[in-house]
């Protein structure tokens, strides 16, 4: 079996300057109004807790995960929440934190499901945005960085749970069908 190869996308430097200004474009927009921030696990997990330290207003943080039936490393379409949400986000703007956008379908079942809990709005803000694959029309409202290809690993982003610690992001290579997904 082939070793896995990592190979530097963007340093962890290059990450914390996009989300600091992330940060104050986010902060702009809401301020005065009441926001929450919906992590989706565990992906997002490390650029919520970036990204909540960056802002200038109160927000309010809740977490979410998925169930997705089918292969790992595409979507399947077939959504729903783990879980009740655990905070009131009625009337309150909804803010949902992704580590990928990629075909996009993840995102659009979750507004749909979000989308019983009445909230004022829901948006997205995802780390990376891979428009390639996208199969839908949503967009991202807020990304900080576009990628093309390549499965990404770091920063949150896993490869058969490995690799989420990484400060960085890394295109992952020489992966053979016996890996892991
Ligand atoms: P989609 O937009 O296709 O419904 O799903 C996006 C999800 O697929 C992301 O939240 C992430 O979990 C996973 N994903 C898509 N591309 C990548 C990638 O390059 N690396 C990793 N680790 N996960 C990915
Ligand atoms: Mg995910």
């Amino acid at each position: 079996m082939s070793v896995p190869e990592l190979l530097p996308v963007l340093s962890e430097a290059e990450i914390q300057k996009r989300v600091t200004d992330l940060g104050r474009q986010i902060s702009a927009d809401y301020r005065g109004e009441p926001l929450v921030l919906i992590g989706v696990l565990k992906g997002a997990f490390v650029f919520m807790a970036d990204l909540v330290r960056r802002l200038e207003i109160p927000v309010e943080i809740e977490f979410i995960r998925t169930s997705s039936y089918g292969k790992e490393d595409t979507s399947s379409g077939e959504v729903r929440l783990l879980h009740e949400l655990g905070t009131d986000i009625r009337d309150k703007h909804a803010l949902i934190v992704e580590d990928i956008l990629d075909t996009g379908l993840t995102i659009e079942k979750l507004i749909s499901c979000l989308a019983a809990y009445h909230p004022r709005s829901i948006r997205v803000c995802a780390c990376i945005d891979k428009t390639e694959r996208r199969i839908n029309d949503l967009r991202a409202d807020y990304a900080c960085f576009p990628v093309d290809e390549g499965f990404l690993v770091g920063y949150g982003l896993d490869y058969g749970e490995k690799y989420r610690y990484l400060p960085a992001i890394y295109a992952i290579k020489n992966l053979t069908s016996e890996d892991p997904k």
